[in-house]
């Protein structure tokens, strides 16, 4: 049976990459050695972390002025990160309260002691739109921090807010490489590995140089500037999910880059959003406008249903398609790697489905 895999992630990966790392698993490059037990010093790593790096930048059109940083400790280590290196001025920075992974950046930033300031919120309309500014941004503010995609609400920005001099500090972490944003409308952006890059345990970050190298006394493990004067090897990095990473990265590039990517997500979401929309059943309470392109959230409205609608996909090998607990419902992640004919099936799958229990 061909199964597709719509987890909110760890997610999809594309199959070429499954096969290329299964087939040189044993000996990487002839040298008798796993990836995975080769050293983070050798001349074999050096190759792969610098061509992930140059391959990362032509994708994304990093300039030079940006750093490339590859961490360990997931999104939420950032949630900690980005204050400690960025909030140096005023310890004070803006929150756009876009849902759950929102709330938790501001709880970890005023955990080591920075003044949040939630500068719009969508709590009002149950997360289903995006929040806008309330009023103009204080320029007194280190940064404002933003989700751009919202893996529990399934919302996500396309238009940025204005935030005039203040730097937007972006966690990308789950559409990453899926949509396209201007890197230098950002001071930061960072994301997990996990949902659109590859396995989990690496961290991407991308930050401004002038931002950098004004905290004193940081624990070296959260210190930007101390990865970027080590290229991201301070200590022992997490070769084997950068190697993974590389090889995606290679794969989008022969894809045709991000353009074709997020030209093809779009596709891919308009399917199941259409067949949504007009379904009797089924309904996407998000606000059409600010709808993802990587994690739809839907409903019967019925609980029991629901529950129904996902064991008949597993069965048919439509797999992970229960909601987050917070929002419940289904929910389909349709990253980089799931195929048209996944979210084709899902969809043949949910009419069936309707026509059956109408
Ligand atoms: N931010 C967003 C938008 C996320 O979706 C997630 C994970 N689902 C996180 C942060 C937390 O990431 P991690 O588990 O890598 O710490």
């Amino acid at each position: 049976m061909t199964t597709y895999n719509f987890a909110a992630g760890p997610a999809v990966m594309p199959k070429p990459v499954i096969d290329q790392i299964q087939a040189e698993l044993p000996s990487f490059q002839g040298s008798g050695m796993s990836i995975m037990e080769i050293s983070h010093r050798s001349a074999l790593f050096d190759q792969v972390i610098s061509d992930a790096e140059a391959d990362l930048r032509e994708l994304m059109g990093i300039p030079a002025n940006y750093r490339v940083l590859f961490f360990q400790g997931g999104g939420t280590l950032q949630f900690t990160a980005a204050p400690l290196n960025l909030a140096t001025k005023h310890h004070h920075i803006g929150l756009l309260d876009s849902g759950h992974w929102a709330s938790r950046a501001a709880d970890e930033a005023r955990r080591v002691g920075t003044k949040v300031d939630i500068l719009g919120t969508a709590a009002d309309n149950h997360f289903t739109a995006l929040p806008t500014l309330d009023q103009p941004v204080d320029q007194a503010l280190d940064y404002v921090h933003l989700t751009t995609n919202n893996t529990i609400e399934g919302t996500a920005y396309t238009m940025l807010p204005q935030t005039g001099h203040v730097p937007l500090v972006a966690d990308m972490s789950s559409n990453f490489l899926g949509q396209q944003y201007q890197v230098t409308d950002f001071g930061m952006i960072f994301a997990g590995a996990q949902k659109n890059l590859g396995p989990a345990g690496l961290t991407i970050v991308i930050v401004r140089d002038d931002l950098i190298g004004q905290a004193q006394n940081l624990p070296s493990m959260l210190d930007y500037q101390l990865f970027a004067d080590k290229r991201s090897m301070f200590n022992t990095p997490p070769v084997f999910a950068i190697y993974a990473a590389g090889l995606v990265l290679k794969w989008l590039k022969a894809q045709g880059g991000l353009a074709a990517m997020e030209q093809r997500n779009r596709d891919k979401a308009a399917l199941l959003y259409d067949f949504l929309d007009q379904s009797k059943l089924f309904t996407s309470h998000v606000k059409p406008a600010d709808r993802s392109l990587m994690n739809m959230p839907f409903v019967t409205g019925k609980p029991a249903l629901d529950a129904q609608v996902i064991a008949g996909a597993t069965d048919r090998g439509l797999l992970n398609l229960k909601g987050h607990r917070l929002v419940g419902g289904m929910r389909a992640s349709l990253y980089n790697a799931m195929p048209k004919a996944g979210v084709q099936a899902l969809v043949d799958y949910l009419a069936d489905f309707e026509a059956t229990h109408a």
